[in-house]
């Protein structure tokens, strides 16, 4: 079996690129940010306050979070048996994610469902926490990073194509004020593994980070 963590911050092209690597090793690709986001989905949608943590707790009891995996689809994520893997990709639901991501009771409820995802197969699951707690004993992890500038341009051209009417600043500060966030809290706080390999890809290609990901799972795994 064959683990593979990759963490970093918002759109260093994480997803894109563990996705293609899941093809091309024939393994499941879990995207744990989906999870985060359903939360703050629900939370949203109860008109509640995504940074109370007395509010987001009341409502994990009434949770309930699945995911699917396609190798030509990708992963779906369901909310209470509703399919939301578009609707979590709006930028407040990016935002309620990383609020409700920074309340301990929200992290365990999640990391139990992940862990158990491991212990049956081979995969490839990216997130940000994943190398430090939720797989340490994963074959290869990987901390994945890009300028701020070039991950907010990629997040932006992303943005664009679903119509999206934000601007690159826009995009630009939600992403900072996030990452910042994500860095800051107290529980499992985004930082790479002390043993995970660093990978800029500011000045890469797609090519080159798949190309240079699978070297590292076939060298972890040899
Ligand atoms: O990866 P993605 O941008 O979809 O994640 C959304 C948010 O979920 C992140 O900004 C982060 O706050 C949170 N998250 C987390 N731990 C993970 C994955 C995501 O805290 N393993």
């Amino acid at each position: 079996m064959i683990r593979i963590a990759i963490d970093g911050p918002s759109s260093a092209g994480k997803s894109t690129v563990a996705k293609q690597i899941a093809r091309d090793l024939s393994i499941i690709y879990v995207d744990t940010g989906a999870m985060y986001r359903a939360i703050g989905l629900y939370v949203l949608r109860q008109n509640l306050d995504t940074k109370d943590t007395a509010q987001v707790c009341g409502c994990l009891p009434n949770i309930r979070i699945a995911t699917s995996y396609d190798p030509q689809a990708g992963q779906r994520i369901f909310l209470n048996d509703e399919d939301v893997s578009e609707q979590i990709r709006s930028p407040q639901a990016s935002m309620a994610a990383s609020d409700v991501s920074a309340i301990p009771q929200v992290r365990a409820f999640l990391l139990s469902l992940q862990q158990d995802m491991a212990k049956k197969q081979s995969l490839i699951m990216d997130g940000r926490d994943i190398g430090t707690r939720v797989l340490p004993q994963a074959t290869l992890k990987v901390f994945l990073t890009a300028s701020a500038e070039e991950r907010a341009r990629r997040r932006f051209l992303e943005l664009q194509q679903k119509g999206l009417p934000d601007t690159y600043e826009e995009v630009l500060a939600e992403l900072k004020k996030r990452d910042d966030q994500d860095m800051h809290r107290a529980v499992d706080p985004l930082r790479p593994a002390a043993d995970a390999r660093m990978l800029d890809s500011t000045s890469l290609t797609f090519e080159e980070v798949v190309d240079t990901l699978v070297k590292w799972a076939k060298e972890a795994s040899a």
